[in-house]
């Protein structure tokens, strides 16, 4: 099965009936116990500025967006959020931003040099499309992973909802590819339900998934923004309506379900924007259609409601502490436990946090990653 065709991943796609996606659920859940296990990784987020240079079609933090008030964290407090990630037990902690030039890369180098200097956590940068001097500096100052999702496979589409800063449209792709190739765990991914969005040109997004060997792959609805010309529909890419993807629950689960069995042993989100769509059972379903990881919000309670990607955004009220208890007793309520690991690919850990094997490889590099 993890050999689908474009033609059997469109079918999917277009599968409604509650039997026959079961079975989906069921097979994309049983390669995720088999390639990555039981845990669930906790990755702390931290946004660091809402100040972005880009104009991108869907998001609330676009620099043309004035209706919003912009922040941007100090040191001190990135390095304190830093520390309350290590009191929480997370492993990694994800340094999020608009396209700030504030954000110069000595200052974020000094930053991740900080953290890695100071804690075991694995340092996840995602601050768009940054240049390869950049790039290199954060993975030589000991940034371990890079986020930049795609969105989507469709490189028209693409190019009508990312307006370009220069004459050439970015190619996202080719800068996953400079990702990896400068060392760190890539990852990539999509929103779901994009308006253009077609069922076929998110078949292709899995394939992309596969082919680029994606470490991490993040799906979520695509949300629509009163603020932005793609939420207000005041652009409206071509499509017919009966190609149009639905931005529905129930296809972004399709697509992790495909993301799992098509990359068995990348890491795999369920997204604060999932939980956004279904408050109750989003984030659970996620984890039981095919991801391991989730990540808890460490961003000052004051600056969250600023960083309006799309609105009502959940979990944007409680607290970093509230957070963790509220993701470790959903995480138990499906019985799985809460990574221990700073969770890099292809670290597995094999049961409930008490680990099989003291001699394994496994244990003595987390005993390593803790100070052990
Ligand atoms: N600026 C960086 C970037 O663009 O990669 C990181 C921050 S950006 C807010 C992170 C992600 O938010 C984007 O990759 C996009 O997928 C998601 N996002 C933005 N607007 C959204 C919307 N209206 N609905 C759902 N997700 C959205
Ligand atoms: Fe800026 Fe990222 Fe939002 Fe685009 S998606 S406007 S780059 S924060």
């Amino acid at each position: 099965m993890a050999q689908l065709s474009k033609s059997e991943i469109l079918d999917w796609l277009r599968e409604d009936r509650t039997g026959p996606l079961r079975e989906l659920y069921a097979r994309a859940d049983a390669v995720r116990k088999e390639s990555v296990g039981d845990a669930v990784h906790l990755r702390g987020l931290i946004e660091i500025s809402s100040h972005c240079r880009r104009q991108c079609m869907y998001c609330g933090l676009r620099e043309a967006n004035r209706d919003i008030e912009r922040y941007r964290m100090t040191r001190e407090e990135i390095e304190e959020c830093a520390r309350t990630a290590v009191a929480l037990g997370y492993g990694t902690v994800v340094i999020q931003a608009g396209e700030d030039d504030a954000l110069t890369s000595e200052w974020i180098a000094e930053i991740v040099g900080a953290i890695k200097r100071t804690t075991p956590l694995a340092v996840t940068l995602s601050l768009g499309e940054r240049s390869e001097e950049e790039l290199r500096a954060w993975r030589k100052a000991g940034a371990d992973r890079y986020l930049l999702r795609f969105e989507t496979s469709d490189a028209d589409l693409f190019r009508a909802i990312h307006p370009g800063r220069s004459r050439n449209a970015p190619d996202r792709l080719a800068i996953l590819r400079q990702i990896k190739q400068l060392g760190y765990e890539a990852g990539g991914g999509v929103m779901v339900g994009i308006p253009g969005q077609s069922y076929e040109s998110l078949a292709q997004d899995v394939l992309t998934f596969r082919a680029l060997d994606l470490d991490m792959i993040g799906i979520g609805p695509y949300i629509a923004h009163p603020a932005t010309p793609l939420g207000s529909g005041r652009l409206r890419p071509p499509i017919d309506p009966g190609d149009q993807a639905p931005g529905s629950e129930q296809m972004v689960y399709k697509m992790i379900a495909l993301a799992r069995i098509l990359c068995p042993t990348a890491n795999i989100p369920s997204t604060t924007a999932l939980a956004t769509i279904n408050r109750t059972r989003g984030r659970r379903q996620g984890l039981q259609v095919g991801a391991n990881v989730v990540m808890p919000n460490l961003t000052p309670v004051r600056y969250r409601p600023l960083y309006q990607i799309y609105p009502a955004k959940a979990c944007i009220e409680e607290s970093a502490t509230d957070c963790n208890q509220c993701l470790r007793g959903q995480i138990r309520s499906i019985n799985r436990f809460p990574g221990r690991s700073t969770g890099g690919r292809g670290e597995l850990e094999v049961n409930a946090g008490v680990l099989a094997n003291a001699a394994s490889p496994l244990v003595q590099l987390q005993e390593k990653s803790y100070g052990g």
